[in-house]
């Protein structure tokens, strides 16, 4: 597979791209959002929104591009009910930025996407269709638009997925667009096409899927797209060069278009929106708001706190939980317990926070914090942790009242755990006789232990109690 995604982001600006509707539309009564200028009326002038072009500046740096001191817009003309203009203001030779990558990690190794070019544009209208009748909401013609093109550099359904993943949090992380997929916020068009493995030349067509609006719907389109392609090839045919849209949500796309060429958008300088030039210092201030990203944040995770790359993605992927675990382990210089805690933190927490039962701030940070010590500790066990835990959730208490009230600080009296495996020994003949043959059969009577002292014991202690009393080695 040879595939390029275009990416298109509806930025958080107050106001539209070229005029001072107010750009959040959601949710709201058709075409209340308007004004000559967004509805493409004669003789209205466009004026660029400052923040919309600074957010644009700011994301081509996040990806690592090269920025245009001096920027334009040009005309992108073709005509849809929905662009009533005529022509969609956006930029062609002169983009934002160009040249930039996006690093992704596959099975352990980081790879570049290449990204082409960064550029600004604004939204058109939208369509609804209904019968024999369609209406046109305007609410949306106008707003910002960020589009982020990569070159065809990815080969497999998993590259384009952490591809599309990386740029929805790297966009998150600078709060540049909630990228809500629900609302539109974010869209992909994959261009896409195959060759014979071995192949190293671009394949001589190109497939188009506009308007995919989820990256679950990305995945289905992609594995649809191969299997259609591969069908006409294997059958010594190439698939027509053309536009497709999605016939619904299963990924199965149907042609709209053969694909138009640039020269068919005609495309122009917007002449009533000047030249733009930026200054050194312009771009360096915002070059200065740029928080660590997310990749960046994943290697901090995996060297300097000691990580799991796994544990350090799961926390990295959401802004909400990575601003959290940093204020969880604000001030800890021990990596055992940084460990043990992002463990947990993703583990059990998450999975009671998942369930939507209780109120997350039943557990503070310092509850949460003492709960994971008390374990490192080997105040209470693994076992015990997990019930403590879920039981700050349903009361708001600290640990140490918990377990002080169920009694479930783990039994430090050593003649009580000799005895206890004195008596499994006793009563489990059998098992100790076929521990011989089966070794792994320590493990039941490790478990009888602890049933026995109703989990309170720490269970390397009961091992190592067991193996001393049955003579084995280890
Ligand atoms: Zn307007
Ligand atoms: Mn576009």
């Amino acid at each position: 597979m040879i595939i390029g995604l275009e990416v298109h982001i509806q930025s958080k600006t107050k106001s539209k791209m070229f005029c001072a509707c107010d750009a959040n539309y959601f949710g709201d009564e058709p075409n209340t959002h308007v004004c000559p200028v967004c509805l493409g009326l004669p003789g209205a002038l466009p004026v660029p929104n400052k923040k919309a072009i600074d957010l644009c500046i700011k994301l081509a740096l996040a990806l690592n591009c090269r920025i245009n001191r001096q920027t334009k817009f040009d005309r992108k003309n073709y005509f849809y009910p929905d662009l009533p203009k005529g022509y969609q203001i956006s930029q062609y030779d002169q983009p934002i930025g160009e040249n930039g990558f996006i690093e992704i990690d596959i099975k352990g190794d980081a790879r570049r996407i290449r990204v082409k070019r960064v550029h600004q544009e604004e939204d058109t209208g939208k369509s609804i269709h209904k019968g024999d009748s369609t209406f046109l909401d305007f609410n949306k013609s106008g707003v910002p638009l960020i589009e982020v093109v990569s070159e065809p550099d990815m080969t497999t359904k998993e590259e384009v997925i952490k591809y599309a993943k990386r740029l929805r949090q790297i966009v998150r992380y600078l709060d540049i667009s909630n990228a809500d997929m629900q609302k539109g916020q974010m869209r992909f068009e994959l261009n896409m096409s195959l060759r014979e493995v071995g192949d190293n030349n671009l394949p001589k067509y190109k497939v188009e899927v506009k308007n995919i609006g989820s990256i679950s719907v990305l995945e289905k389109v992609i594995d649809v797209e191969f299997t259609r392609q591969s069908k006409i090839l294997d059958e010594g045919n190439v698939p027509d060069q053309e536009t497709r849209g999605l016939k619904d949500m299963s990924g199965v796309t149907l042609s709209q278009r053969k694909k138009e060429g640039e020269a068919d958008y005609r495309y122009f300088p917007e002449p009533d929106i000047p030249l733009i030039e930026f200054s050194t210092k312009y771009i360096e201030n915002i070059k200065k708001q740029i928080v660590e990203l997310p990749q960046e944040k994943k290697y901090r995770y995996v060297q300097k706190l000691g990580l799991e790359p796994d544990t350090a993605e799961v926390i990295i992927s959401d802004v909400q939980r990575y601003k959290f675990f940093e204020k969880l382990i604000d001030g800890i210089d021990d990596k055992k317990f940084i460990k043990e805690l992002a463990k947990w933190y993703i583990g059990d927490y998450a999975g009671i926070i998942k369930q939507g039962k209780y109120d997350k701030d039943n557990v503070s940070i310092e509850n949460f914090k003492k709960l994971i010590k008390l374990l490192l500790d080997k105040k209470i066990t693994g076992r015990a942790t997990k019930d403590v835990l879920l039981e700050m959730f349903k009361t708001g208490n600290d640990p140490e009242t918990i377990v002080k009230e169920k009694g479930l600080e783990v039994v430090q009296d050593d003649s009580l755990i000799e005895r206890t495996v004195k008596e499994v020994i006793d009563e489990n003949q059998k098992v100790v006789e076929d521990l011989k043959k089966n070794p792994n059969a320590i493990g039941f009577l490790i478990g009888q232990v602890m049933k026995k002292m109703q989990g309170k014991a720490d269970a390397e202690k009961v091992r190592e109690k067991l193996a001393f009393a049955l003579n084995l080695e280890d």
